[in-house]
């Protein structure tokens, strides 16, 4: 019992330390919209956010574990407890591939 009441602290200790070092970890939770987004364009400014967070590995390994049913987590987007390699616009595609926004890190923090 008393191992277990460990193991549990410990862990949950490990997990307030990289999540409190978490890039969109504000406080606010303003930025949740944009990892929770349809859009293609968000999710793609929701990737590239993640890039510069210093615990993405940590992130992306704990929403793998939790299987996340959907949003961006450690730079990858989730579905149904899967990484999608992609996301498909709805629809019909387009006849010309849409515009990467130029600076996608300037535009998450904007949004
Ligand atoms: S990797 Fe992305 S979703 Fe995960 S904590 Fe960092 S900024 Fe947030």
């Amino acid at each position: 019992m008393a191992a277990i009441e460990i193991l549990t602290t410990e862990s949950e200790q490990v997990r307030e330390t990289w999540q409190a070092r978490a890039l969109c970890r504000d406080g606010t939770g303003s930025a949740t919209p944009l990892f929770f987004s349809e859009e293609l364009q968000d999710i793609a400014a929701a990737k590239a956010f993640c890039q510069e967070c210093p615990v993405k590995g940590q992130c992306l390994d704990a929403a793998t574990e939790r299987r996340e049913p959907w949003g961006v987590w450690g730079g990858e987007l989730f579905a149904n407890g899967k990484i999608l390699a992609r996301k498909r616009r709805r629809g019909r595609p387009p006849k010309v591939a849409p515009a990467e926004p130029a600076d996608p890190i300037a535009a998450a923090r904007s949004a």
